[in-house]
């Protein structure tokens, strides 16, 4: 079991290692850690993490919008679909105002 005192830094032979990399596992000195969001990473590690949020949040964001802006056209669509389904239902008769008369005087 190799321990952080006796271990070198990865990308320099000559220094010794103060922090071990949780995501590659290997050992670093200082001038080759950071720290990022409380978690202690390389430089190596940090750059991946760094490219992958950036690189899928927008495609995503843009997907979602198309998405969200679809389904707004088709509800609109659907909307004025029902809107016009009613109006070829009703009879001509109401909007003469013939069939309200008819109905009233049926009730009564
Ligand atoms: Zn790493
Ligand atoms: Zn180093």
């Amino acid at each position: 079991m190799p321990t952080l005192a006796n271990q070198r830094c990865f990308n320099h032979a000559g220094r010794e290692a103060v922090a071990r990399c949780p995501e590659c596992r290997q050992f670093f000195c200082r001038e080759c850690i950071t720290e990022h969001d409380d978690r202690v990473l390389c430089t190596a590690c940090l750059a991946k993490l760094a490219r992958v949020p950036f690189a899928k949040r927008p495609a995503f964001v843009r997907v979602l919008r198309l998405a969200r802006c679809a389904f707004g056209i088709l509800m609109a669509w659907f909307f004025f679909y029902l809107i016009g389904e009613l109006l070829l239902k009703i009879p001509s008769s109401f909007h003469e105002g013939t069939l309200w008369r008819a109905n009233w005087t049926d009730q009564e």
